[in-house]
């Protein structure tokens, strides 16, 4: 297929608001895929390649677009084939090549192909929203239950395999994606609330059930008989640093289960270690056994996902919670269930009085939803936080003369596209922050003037803040009085950041 006709699709469904038909228009589109196609096209759909990044910046990309093809001529294989060759361009000259490479295919595009491919490229048609409209799209195209296929995106945790399985061989291939032991699923992830009040009235105004909210390291541990694994939030391998993890999962009375929790060193009076403290035991070439006895970890279950054979993640939070109430012991989250505003305030405040972050306000009747940040859990914290993009940072002063420091703080604005700038701040950072983020922002830069790198938006940031204020300073209206910085969060990518439109809730905007 050509590439003007995947130009074109997005061109539609773009500019229509409706959603059943962006819906037609993307099924009309996969069902005349060539199979090697579906992958590549319904990636570029979601606005991003096969090869992830291709190596050239974001200045070079912007100046790239010279004459342009009358006709569409360029083929969706030959467009992935190239990127290909770019990324596998190394060594000396190779970024001279990259560009001639990525010339000589934007010289056989027409004007309106040159656009999507410099935006595609530049990360500009990044759309999160999209991939619900993909899911309906390929059921309408397959014939397949749209629950199955959202189900199976949701644990390949990647939609243009299933895309390809399921238009190649039917509804029958969505099978190869259940639950199965040690091949872990992504971790669903919380919404914000601003305070106890908001959160029980998001989740429906019924009992909630709340549970602390522990600040360490989210792990999923898989069983089956003695072999147990232990994932980490990025479902990397790490039972070989938490032996007392894989001990205590072990020790419980079941053949096989996946648990979700978080695990955390805990001081002798069972206040929490702080974060990072918590998070040596993840570093590198440690001594496992030494750091054992001076920080022992102590895990907590919030969530069971898998029992002797069967899966629960369809299964309601209160029955997955039961189910768990029965095997964790100890090891079960500090928890209770209420509608009542005024206990939960004061479940939130025992938690905080014990030093944790602050509560999880969790749907009775939710599923589990692997991967995704819905609004069936919320965190409730009294410092209110939000995870923010850098979009650009100013050199520093005095001390901090040759390092990056003061930083632009933007939400990706889901009804407008781009970015909603919230401020700036250097509060926070300690000096090897500093000198961290000086090297990260480089490596990501878009331009510069006398005192401003601007950079790609990927970096997040998590910022904690007093107050969101109307302030006529930025377009976006809103501004953050007092934003420190807390910590980054390179677990997170800029599509797990918070949106502008979250922001304007917790301003009552
Ligand atoms: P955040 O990373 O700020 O979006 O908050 C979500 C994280 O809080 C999860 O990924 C867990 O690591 C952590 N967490 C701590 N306690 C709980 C809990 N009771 N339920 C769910 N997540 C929790």
């Amino acid at each position: 297929m050509l590439l003007a006709a995947v130009v074109e699709t997005s061109r539609r469904v773009s500019e229509t608001s409706k959603r059943l038909e962006k819906v037609g228009l993307l099924a009309r589109l996969l069902l005349e895929l060539r199979p090697e196609e579906i992958e590549i096209v319904v990636r570029f759909l979601a606005g991003s390649i096969r090869q992830g990044r291709i190596g050239i910046g974001y200045a070079t990309l912007r100046d790239t677009q010279g004459s342009a093809a009358e006709t569409p001529s360029l083929e969706i294989a030959e467009v992935d084939r190239t990127f290909q060759s770019i990324v596998e361009t190394s060594g000396s000259g190779s970024q001279r090549q990259r560009s001639q490479l990525l010339h000589q295919m934007l010289s056989r595009a027409t004007q309106a192909e040159q656009q999507f491919l410099v935006r595609l490229l530049m990360g500009e048609l990044r759309q999160g929203a999209l991939e619900a409209v993909m899911v309906e799209a390929l059921a309408k195209a397959s014939g397949a239950n749209v629950e199955r296929v959202r189900r199976a995106v949701m644990l390949a945790g990647d939609i243009a395999p299933v895309a390809r399985a399921l238009l190649e061989q039917g509804e029958a291939a969505l099978a190869q994606y259940d639950v199965q032991l040690f091949r872990p699923v992504q971790p669903m992830l919380a919404g914000t609330a601003d305070d106890v009040i908001e959160a029980l009235a998001e989740l429906g105004l019924g009992e909630a059930a709340l549970e602390f909210k522990l600040d360490g390291a989210r792990v999923q541990v898989h069983r089956s008989g003695d072999d147990v694994v232990v994932y980490s939030r990025s479902l990397n391998d790490v039972s070989a640093a938490v032996p007392e993890v894989v001990e205590a999962v072990r020790a419980l009375p079941v053949k096989d289960l996946i648990l979700d929790g978080e695990v955390l060193s805990l001081q002798p009076d069972g206040r929490p270690q702080p974060f990072q403290v918590t998070m040596r035991r993840f570093g590198r070439k440690l001594d496992v056994h030494r750091m054992r006895t001076e920080l022992p970890m102590t895990p907590f279950w919030f969530d069971l996902l898998y029992l002797n054979g069967g899966n629960l993640l369809d299964e309601p939070q209160s029955r997955r919670f039961a189910t768990l109430s029965e095997i964790a012991g100890a090891s079960l989250i500090p928890h209770t269930t209420t509608s009542d505003a005024e206990r939960a305030g004061e479940f939130l405040e025992q938690s905080l009085n014990r030093g944790h972050e602050g509560i999880m306000a969790k749907a009775i009747d939710a599923r589990y939803a692997a991967g995704a940040r819905g609004q069936s859990w919320l965190k409730v914290k009294r410092a209110r936080t939000l995870d923010l993009i850098i979009l650009a940072a100013e050199w520093g002063h005095g001390r901090r003369h040759g390092k990056l420091s003061n930083l632009h703080l933007g939400a990706p604005d889901t009804q407008k596209g781009g970015f909603a700038m919230l401020g700036k701040t250097f509060k926070g950072l300690t000096d090897e922050m500093l000198a961290w983020q000086t090297q990260e922002l480089l490596k990501i830069e878009i331009s510069r003037d006398s005192y401003t790198v601007y950079v790609e938006p990927k970096l997040v940031v998590e910022i904690a803040f007093n107050e969101i204020q109307v302030s006529p300073r930025y377009p976006s209206g809103l501004a953050l009085r007092f934003a420190r910085v807390k910590r980054y969060r390179t677990d997170k990518s800029a599509a797990q950041a918070d949106t502008f439109q979250t922001v304007q809730k917790l301003a009552g905007a």
